[in-house]
């Protein structure tokens, strides 16, 4: 990236650091995000941020490739009938296939006979 201070916003595009919280993870961590033209260009650690105080782990300094990577999952994906796990046979569903599997798994672990099974964690 250019240094902004010497060339022009028509030059570089328009350069701009927001201040924000990574979400790959449940630490939270304080970053600074640096856009062109509202486009992510780097992500590093705030260092003023009172829990990682600049550091951020290997994930969160990628998170770039969690917006544009060509890899991402942009759709639910469901394994294939009969696919083996491991075999990346996998077929597109909507998204209101995805929620009703969802829902429809989270009942069957709610009734009191499998509570025992149930786990939640929330992460990014
Ligand atoms: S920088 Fe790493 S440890 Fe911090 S919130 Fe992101 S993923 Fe988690």
């Amino acid at each position: 990236m250019q240094d902004s201070t010497k060339h022009t916003d028509s030059e570089t595009g328009r350069v701009e650091t927001k201040e924000t919280t990574c979400y790959m993870c449940a630490s939270r961590c304080g970053i600074r995000v640096t856009l062109r033209d509202g486009e992510i260009r780097h992500i590093e650690g705030n260092p003023n941020h009172p829990l990682n105080k600049r550091v951020v782990c290997a994930k969160g300094s990628s998170g770039i490739l969690k917006q544009y990577s060509p890899a991402r999952l942009t759709r639910p994906l469901l394994r294939e009938s009969g696919a083996e796990r491991g075999s990346s046979e996998f077929e597109e569903i909507s998204w209101a296939k995805a929620f009703g599997l969802v829902e429809e798994r989270y009942h069957f672990f709610t009734e009191a006979r499998h509570r025992q099974n149930l786990y939640y964690q929330s992460m990014a």
